[in-house]
């Protein structure tokens, strides 16, 4: 197969992980005889720095007309100014609009060799394998009207909690049918006992489940799933939520992982190209060091494999040989181990088969 791939390295420790990234594409494309082309264009804050906006048309264009996107991460300490009218963030706001991307997808696993490194009782994260499945376009995060504002003396601020029935079936739908390659149940997060917005999402997430009658559904309060995902992560198989509910819960179902620096994403929407990064941001602190974990951006390379290239015993090849070389004791600072992150790669590339 011939797929082109846009790279986006971004700023921070961005560029040094999605070249692990790449390497690790590199050595799937010779074992299964793939032909994967790259370009890279700036995003973020090294953006703005060269041509003054986070995310230019021509990095725009190159991401719609390619097969995927790889990115690293935005932003950083230069660039933090709350007041500036430019910032990084914007660049990842941009993409996702500009490619439509309604739904991230964060797995977590977690590694049996790797328990004792989580801040959670080893017993149980025993078999832990969730997919959350987060709204990314709508919502409290999107809604107007948005507004500061003085009435009768005080001052008031508004955010908008906003939802269409077709913006909720899309990424339910997605849930549901990625479900079918795992353990068909889907649980649905809301807060319906109080929003009306929840109420309908849930109403319209049974609707989805009647055109879906192999996969269980079951429904549950945003409180209840943040309580359960500490107490019994290993009951969840697809997690589906709205935007802001999505936003915690996945930062939170990073920790049963143990580092930041395992954790892959995809974003997708209808069809376009996908947009594949880790889930940590740009690591200011190591930057520049060669200590980063790769092992983020390789499984979103996998991820890249998998829902774009449509490339499942490439992408289970990626995953089987981060799962092997941890197993065999590979481990970056991050980790508690002394493996740089070029090392880390070669590491885990070792281990492709
Ligand atoms: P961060 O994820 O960059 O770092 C948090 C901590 O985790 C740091 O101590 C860092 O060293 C460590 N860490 C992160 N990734 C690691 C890796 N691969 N290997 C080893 N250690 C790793 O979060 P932060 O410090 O809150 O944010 C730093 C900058 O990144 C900020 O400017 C923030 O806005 C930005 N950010 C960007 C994204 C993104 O691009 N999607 C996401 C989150 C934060």
């Amino acid at each position: 197969m011939k797929a082109r791939i846009v790279v986006l390295g971004g700023d921070g420790i961005g560029p040094e992980v999605t070249a692990e990234a790449v390497r690790a594409l590199n050595a799937i494309a010779k074992q299964f005889g793939h032909a994967f082309e790259y370009s890279e264009y700036p995003i973020g804050g090294i953006s703005i720095d060269t041509t003054g906006s986070a995310l230019t048309d021509q990095t725009l264009n190159a991401c719609k007309s390619s097969d995927a996107v790889l990115l690293g991460a935005v932003g950083g300490p230069k660039w933090d100014d709350p007041n500036a009218k430019v910032r990084p963030e914007q660049g990842l706001l941009g993409l996702r609009k500009g490619l439509g991307l309604y739904a991230n997808l964060r797995p977590v696993k977690t590694y049996q060799s790797l328990l004792e490194i989580s801040p959670l009782k080893s017993e149980r994260l025993k078999d832990v394998d969730v997919l959350v499945v987060r709204e990314l376009t709508g919502g409290l995060y999107f809604g107007e009207p948005r507004v500061r504002e003085r009435v009768n003396g005080y001052v008031r601020a508004v955010d908008t909690l906003v939802y269409h029935d077709y913006e909720i079936e899309r990424v339910v739908k997605l849930a549901f049918e990625l479900s079918r390659g795992r353990r068909k149940k889907v649980t649905s997060v809301d807060k319906a006992n109080v929003l009306e917005s929840s109420r309908l999402w849930r109403q319209t997430a049974n609707t989805v489940k009647e055109k879906h009658p192999d996969i269980a559904l079951d429904h549950m309060l945003v409180d209840t799933a943040a309580m359960r995902l500490i107490s019994s992560p290993a009951n969840f198989d697809v997690l589906v939520t709205e935007n802001m509910f999505g936003d915690i819960l996945t930062d939170e179902a990073s920790m049963l992982a143990g580092s930041m620096g395992m954790l892959p994403s995809a974003s997708l929407g209808d069809g376009g190209p996908g947009v594949y990064e880790p889930i940590h941001g740009s690591a200011p602190d190591i930057a520049g060091k060669g200590i980063a974990n790769p092992v983020g951006a390789i499984l979103s390379a996998a991820l890249l494999l998998r829902y774009s290239l449509k490339l499942e015993n490439e992408a289970r090849a990626i995953e089987s040989a981060v799962e092997t070389a941890i197993a065999r004791g590979a481990r970056s600072a991050d980790l508690g181990g002394t493996l740089t992150t070029r090392h880390m790669t070669d590491e885990i590339i070792s281990h492709i088969r």
